[in-house]
């Protein structure tokens, strides 16, 4: 398992009282050119506790967060017309998310739990995760200071963008395809189409940016290994 020390919950932003199977996420992800759900676990309307990504496997759930938390997504977040955020969840869904946070708490020793909206300027999950969790975490939570993915993005000059660059290269050599990029250590605009061109290859999330997963995917695809895979084939 990797080093995880936060859970982050989520909803799926869909209207009050409206069936969400991980299978329809998972569509929802991969329209998006991604390789499927960013979540861990979804909670179903009826309390159901379903698996989505591996946990062992870094989610794409929360830009920043995403290497050392786990997400979790409850099914809901609107109101029935769609048209405004609402904390939706029905007596089973927070039975199950309870019990799902104690489970995970347990297992990977996580400190804290928080709200996707304490990291986005999004409702998402629609209520404060934070003050009805924190709880749960006898006072481990104080002083947490969550991990920030390190993220290259336009802009960036240094010794990691020069890295990066390679990597990009190496990569157009090991698939045959012609290197675009010449060695340097700016991140501009011609690193930003390469790193769009390699998520888009990959089936990760497209972002243009260098981030945990762009470079575990990197990794893999250095070494000749077939794209990941966010969810098991059936
Ligand atoms: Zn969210």
């Amino acid at each position: 398992m990797r080093p995880v020390n936060e859970i982050i919950v989520h909803c799926t932003a869909t209207p009050e009282g409206r069936t969400v199977a991980v299978a329809e996420i998972d569509a929802w992800h991969r329209a998006r050119g991604w390789s499927g759900c960013g979540y861990h676990r979804i909670i179903g309307l009826l309390g159901e506790r379903w698996q989505g990504r591996a946990l062992d496997k870094i989610g794409a759930h929360c830009e920043g967060h995403n290497s050392a938390t786990i997400g979790i997504v409850y099914v809901g977040g609107l109101t029935r017309d769609g048209r405004d955020a609402k904390d939706t969840r029905t007596t089973a869904q927070r039975i199950a998310l309870h019990e799902e946070l104690i489970d995970l708490r347990d297992r990977f020793n996580i400190q804290k739990v928080s709200g996707h909206n304490e990291y986005a300027n999004k409702a998402c999950p629609c209520f404060d995760a934070s003050a009805e969790y924190d709880h749960l975490f006898e006072g481990r939570s104080k002083g947490f200071t969550p991990v920030l993915d390190r993220v290259l993005r336009r802009g960036h000059v240094g010794n990691d963008v020069a890295v990066w660059i390679d990597r990009l290269m190496d990569w157009r050599k090991v698939t045959g395809s012609t290197v675009i990029l010449r060695a340097g250590s700016v991140f501009d605009q011609a690193v930003e189409m390469e790193t769009l061109a390699f998520q888009r290859a990959r089936g990760i999330v497209i972002d243009g940016k260098a981030g945990p997963q762009t470079y575990s995917e990197m990794e893999r695809a250095l070494l000749g290994q077939k794209p990941f895979q966010a969810m098991e084939a059936a």
